[in-house]
């Protein structure tokens, strides 16, 4: 905890790994954390044939961008960010019990594509968290729902229920197993959340259930649950030319900025804001 990086970039997909690469390229003392190198949306298209000088499926792009990555010695700090917190003019990350310091930040963190829910952007902070290990002991011995975006969410769905009395699994992939014997599984999004000061319905099939609070588990956590202060239009970062945010130091890149969702226009934002994040500490730095 020491340690303060000059750069942290946030996010595994191509905007993340460039805006890294860019970074090391430039000698800054970069951090980059992701869950994983090149995710689901790099390994998932059929064919890209709009990216230069590649075509070809995406695991292909993928085994491609990791190739490079090892070859350019681009290191991976795999851990999912569940805060960004402005802290003596840099900022300070939090993913689960692990803390990191920058000075500056590069958000890269991709959109989920499947949409918020009803109620989901409503109950934010009021219920409705995107983190299970930070927030679940709130829920102890009570009733919660939890909307599994893939598999890999299990293990935060079993913690839940470790926790919890009862955990409702909304679950949006085929054939979920769970060990504790208190998850109920629903197949499928909810379709409302609802309640007055806080979370208290989950509506599904209109079946309503009583829960004091829902966990959304899925790939790309929305911004404004990241970074409180941080200026979206709901879905996107609202940034300028350069990446750079409302908040100092704060850039971002790639999906989460808005359309169009595609890798070219995300690598070319990665190196932007890399570059950008450059020029702000030169900035500081001169005084
Ligand atoms: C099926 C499909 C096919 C596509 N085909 C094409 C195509 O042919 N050509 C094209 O140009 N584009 C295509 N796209 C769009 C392209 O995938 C996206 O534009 C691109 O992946 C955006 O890159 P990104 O780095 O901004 O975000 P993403 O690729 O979404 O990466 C974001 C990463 O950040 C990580 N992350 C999220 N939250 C956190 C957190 N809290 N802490 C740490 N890490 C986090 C996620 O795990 C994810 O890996 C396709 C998309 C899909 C879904």
């Amino acid at each position: 905890m020491d340690r303060v990086y000059e750069i942290a970039v946030v996010g595994g997909g191509i905007a993340g790994y460039t805006a890294a690469l860019t970074a090391k390229n430039l000698g800054l003392d970069y951090l980059w954390i992701a869950p994983e190198a090149f995710g689901e949306k790099t390994r998932a298209a059929e064919y890209v044939r709009n990216f230069p000088a590649f075509s070809g499926n995406g695991a292909a792009f993928s085994s491609a961008l990791e190739a490079q990555r090892v070859r350019e010695g681009v290191a991976l700090t795999r851990a999912r960010a569940d805060g960004v917190f402005a802290q003596g003019g840099g900022y300070l990350i939090t993913a689960g019990k692990e803390m990191f310091s920058a000075r500056t930040v590069v958000l890269a963190t991709g959109v989920d594509l499947k949409g918020d829910i009803k109620g989901e952007r409503e109950f934010f902070g009021r219920g409705v968290s995107y983190c299970a290990v930070c927030d679940g002991a709130l829920y102890r011995n009570r009733t919660v729902a939890a909307v599994l975006f893939s598999p890999r969410y299990k293990e935060e769905a079993e913690y839940l229920a470790s926790l919890a009395e009862t955990v409702h699994c909304f679950c949006l992939y085929k054939e979920p197993h769970f060990k504790a014997k208190n998850i109920v599984v629903h197949m499928g999004a909810p379709e409302e959340i609802s309640g007055g000061a806080r979370v208290e319905q989950i509506v599904k099939n209109n079946k309503t259930l009583s829960v004091s609070g829902v966990f959304f588990l899925k790939d790309s956590t929305p911004a404004r649950a990241l970074c409180g202060g941080l200026e979206t239009d709901g879905a996107h970062i609202v940034t300028k030319k350069d990446g750079s945010t409302n908040l100092a130091g704060l850039f971002a890149a790639g999906d989460v900025t808005g359309a169009p969702y595609q890798y070219a226009k995300a690598a070319g934002e990665g190196l932007v804001a890399a570059y950008s994040a450059r020029r702000y500490l030169s900035a500081a730095k001169n005084g």
